[in-house]
């Protein structure tokens, strides 16, 4: 009885540190949000399978506060969505994206278009579409350079809505991509109803499809592959790491690979040296 009480205080006190270490992050993203302190884009090339030219890019945030070291997404992102302050990060996002873009193009280069990751409450924010359209006007960059990923969660709900919001990027050239596709339950019925241009393979299946199990992933991605082509939608295939997986992969309609194998995310000045060239005119 006496190790039960102990354990239970044990679990108490542990509980209690991690509420302490999840409020001082709070309270450092809030911050962060406010300075720009310690946040940073990097940038992961998406190939074009057949030519290995570089078709886009995915901007990935990367938050390092100040006394913490480098915090990852996976952990800094549900935080930033639970209170709220996924809106005021995204929008810096945004920005810092827009500005590189402009400033890369400034100097000459040829950026290529650069996909941004929406969560459900920054889809649905009344004036997304204003600020997409402001974005594109202050930074003067030509329709389409960026372009938005979304999961299958966020267009499930008020597919209407979500019709309307779609088109209006549309509108302004963005590519709007399916992200981690297969990973949700859904029906497929959305891929016909929504005006997407993209989707893309979740990386659990293209790594299964090398090894002991790969019969059921290679049915699903030879089925996912085909039908994709038949909506007219561009095939990502997400997390390539080796060159088995590529060459796996070889064997169905995908247009684009993404991963360690092709490149790493990497900040503004890396992603410049290894994948942009002069813009010609
Ligand atoms: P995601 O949208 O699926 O992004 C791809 C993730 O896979 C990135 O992780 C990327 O670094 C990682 N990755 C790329 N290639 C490979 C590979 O070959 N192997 C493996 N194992 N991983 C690879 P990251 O940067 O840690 O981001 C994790 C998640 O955090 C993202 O998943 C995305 O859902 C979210 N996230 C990141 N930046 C943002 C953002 O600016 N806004 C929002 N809303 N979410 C973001
Ligand atoms: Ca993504
Ligand atoms: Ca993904
Ligand atoms: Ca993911």
């Amino acid at each position: 009885k006496q190790e039960g009480r102990n354990t239970y205080r044990l679990y108490r006190a542990e509980m209690h540190v991690k509420d302490h270490q999840q409020l001082a992050l709070e309270t450092a993203l809030r911050n962060t949000v406010e300075s720009g302190e310690g946040l940073e884009v990097h940038y992961q090339p998406l190939v074009e399978r057949d030519s290995g030219e570089v078709h886009g890019a995915e901007a990935l945030l990367r938050w390092s506060p100040p006394g913490f070291g480098a915090v990852s997404p996976g952990e800094f992102i549900p935080l930033a969505e639970r209170s709220g302050l996924i809106i005021p990060l995204g929008q810096r996002l945004m920005r810092l994206v827009a500005a590189q873009l402009r400033a890369w193009r400034v100097a000459g280069l040829a950026p290529p278009r650069v996909a941004i990751n929406l969560s459900a409450r920054q889809f649905w924010q009344d004036d997304l579409v204003e600020q997409v359209r402001a974005l594109f006007e202050e930074f003067d960059l030509p329709s389409g350079l960026i372009g938005f990923e979304l999961t299958e969660s966020v267009l499930l709900d008020h597919q209407q809505q979500a019709v309307a919001i779609l088109e209006a990027l549309r509108g302004f050239g963005c590519h709007l991509a399916i992200d981690d596709f297969g990973t949700g339950y859904s029906s497929l019925s959305y891929l016909q109803d929504l005006p997407l241009t993209t989707l893309k393979i979740d990386r659990r299946f293209v790594q299964r499809l090398v090894g002991e199990d790969s019969r059921g992933s290679a049915a699903i991605v030879a089925a996912v592959t085909g039908l994709a082509r038949e909506l007219g939608l561009r095939v990502v295939a997400e997390g390539v790491e080796t060159e088995a997986q590529r060459q796996a992969l070889s064997r169905y309609p995908v247009d684009l690979l993404q991963g360690y194998l092709t490149g790493r995310p990497v900040d503004a000045a890396g992603f410049e040296r290894r994948w942009l060239r002069a813009l010609v005119a």
